[in-house]
């Protein structure tokens, strides 16, 4: 060990292999060295935290004797960040409807019944959570369902694997079946705030205040989601927004007084830091600029918006008002649990010409909305999705030789860019050889490690 290690130091482990992350968090602008180290290390509070990254001569020198985990072939990455995803939807995955009204009807709600069954929510959520961590996924802000059993099974799982998640019980206290409707609207605001305090802050757990969306809640339920909002500030809000244009109708039609669907959450007290929005499609710059004022954030979940023709998400529109974006699977409508499947999407939606002219995102800047970008939409910037020194060690192993067309096509790539862009339209599961969690692999699909010890 380092004579220079102030005392307070854990266990340190050091990881050696291709690195890729973002030296300046806040620009989606990757980095990547071909020979790098990583080294990781306990800290007081039990967290696993990267305590130096860099080029593998540079840094080596700084910790003598640490044991590393070397993977020549591999890259290191930072674990990806899913803003929106709803565990009960698993088994709706892949499931054909005439856009969003009929695909809730058919498929969704009467899943997301289910879930008042305890066993069904942990046997789901078990499958949920090694379903994204075999796809790389190490954060997710998720749906749970209307019964507060269902936030327990995933809070269970998620400390299970001691993942950093964010769930909450879903709001629906009117236009929903039985069984899932909230049959007493001051006892959903109470549960609410009974499993706030259940598993908000408990070890990396967060909790999310989650009306399904306007049309499924009373005035009085948004009114009631705000005043909790109000009394615990650091807590996540989540909810859709303007995903479908029947879908913002029938919002006009229940609240005739707003001026727009999303002023029906703004006068709720639900816009702020922390609250993401799923979609934010068909929006007026008025909107785009209210959520940047705010601190509101779009999560945008362009293979669900492509499955069921719900629309294309407008970045230009959100780059010249501000607006703050990251990326989302929004499994079940979303129709890939894979963070490359998702990006690539990203580059196709933004490429089409729909109103609007196309643009080609670069391939650092999809992959930031994933990673860095998503950490900070999420007001997590500095505590995942990332690997910079501080940042939690969640990270992944990407093996770009997976398949045999991803070993021709990444060998030629003559820069970043290509070899990134290589990776995201030829990627899926194969290509996330690892997923480390705090320091340990949950994940060993296709290489295996050489463990060394540095400078011996
Ligand atoms: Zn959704």
């Amino acid at each position: 060990m380092s004579a220079t290690l102030p005392p307070s130091d854990g266990p340190l482990h050091a990881w050696r292999a291709g690195l890729l992350w973002f030296p300046d968090p806040g620009v989606p602008q990757a980095r990547h060295e071909s020979d790098g180290l990583l080294v990781t290390r306990r800290d007081a509070d039990g967290v696993v935290r990267i305590a130096d990254v860099g080029a593998f001569a540079e840094v080596a020198e700084r910790w003598p004797g640490v044991p590393v985990t070397h993977w020549p072939h591999l890259c290191i990455a930072p674990g990806f960040v899913d803003l929106h995803v709803h565990y009960p939807q698993t088994d709706v995955i892949a499931s054909p409807a005439e856009g969003l009204l009929p695909w809730l009807e058919h498929y969704t709600f009467p899943h997301e019944k289910q879930f008042a069954d305890p066993v069904h929510a942990r046997e789901t959520a078990d499958f949920f959570l090694d379903e994204l961590l075999r796809n790389g996924v190490t954060t997710a802000l998720c749906f749970a369902t209307a019964h507060p059993e269902s936030v327990d099974a995933f809070m269970q799982a998620a400390q299970a694997r001691q993942l950093r998640m964010v769930a909450g019980k879903v709001l629906q206290d009117r236009h929903s079946p039985d069984g899932l409707r909230d049959a007493d609207t001051r006892l959903s605001l109470r549960q609410t705030e009974d499993l706030i305090r259940r598993w908000h802050g408990v070890e990396r757990l967060g909790y999310a205040i989650t009306p399904r969306f306007a049309p499924t809640s009373s005035s009085e339920q948004l009114h009631g989601a705000g005043e909790i909002a109000a009394q615990f500030p650091d807590v996540w809000i989540q909810s859709h927004l303007a995903e479908n244009l029947d879908e913002i109708r029938w919002v006009h039609e229940l609240f005739p007084q707003a001026r727009s669907y999303l002023d029906v959450y703004d006068r709720a007290g639900l816009l702020r830091e922390r609250a993401v929005y799923a979609h934010c499609i068909h929006l007026e710059d008025a909107d785009r600029r209210r959520m940047a004022e705010t601190g509101s954030v779009a999560a945008v979940s362009p293979t669900s918006n492509l499955f069921l023709g719900s629309g294309f998400f407008d970045y230009a529109a959100a780059d010249r008002t501000g607006l703050r974006y990251g990326l989302a699977s929004d499994v079940g409508g979303g129709t890939s649990f894979s963070p490359l499947h998702t990006m690539h999407a990203a580059y196709t939606v933004a490429r089409q010409n729909v109103g609007r002219p196309g643009l080609s995102l670069a391939p650092g800047h999809l992959w930031w909305q994933h990673t860095a970008g998503g950490a900070q939409a999420l007001g997590l910037a500095g505590t995942v999705g990332n690997l910079l020194p501080g940042c939690e060690a969640d990270f992944i192993a990407l093996d770009p030789r997976a398949t045999p067309l991803l070993a021709r096509r990444t060998a030629q790539a003559e820069t970043l860019a290509e070899w990134l862009f290589a990776l995201i339209v030829l990627g899926d599961d194969r290509l996330i050889a690892h997923t480390v969690v705090q320091g340990q692999s949950n994940l060993v699909q296709n290489a295996r490690p050489q463990n060394a010890t540095i400078g011996a």
